[in-house]
């Protein structure tokens, strides 16, 4: 894929922590797991529990305070120290 160069048409994402907007290409997209529980209004005894992964930007300074860096990190070098 070829890079497009074009100025000042950057998408402008919202931090979550601290609401700063910044472009895209300066954001860390953060995908949290967020599990869902609701009853079954026809089978009180249902409960549905289903997981979705919410997308979440975050600015540079605030992705470096929360460690989400770190994670991502880590979770190369885990994959990295998986492989034999
Ligand atoms: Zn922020």
């Amino acid at each position: 894929m070829a890079k497009k160069k074009r100025r000042g048409k950057e998408t402008i994402v919202q931090c979550v922590a601290c609401g700063a907007r910044v472009p895209r290409n300066k954001a860390v997209l953060y995908e949290a797991p967020v599990t869902y529980s609701a009853e079954n209004p026809e089978d009180s005894n249902d409960v549905i529990k289903s997981t979705i992964f919410q997308k979440r930007w975050y600015c540079i300074s605030c992705a470096k305070h929360r460690g989400i860096f770190e994670k991502k990190k880590k979770m190369l070098e885990r994959k990295r120290s998986h492989r034999r």
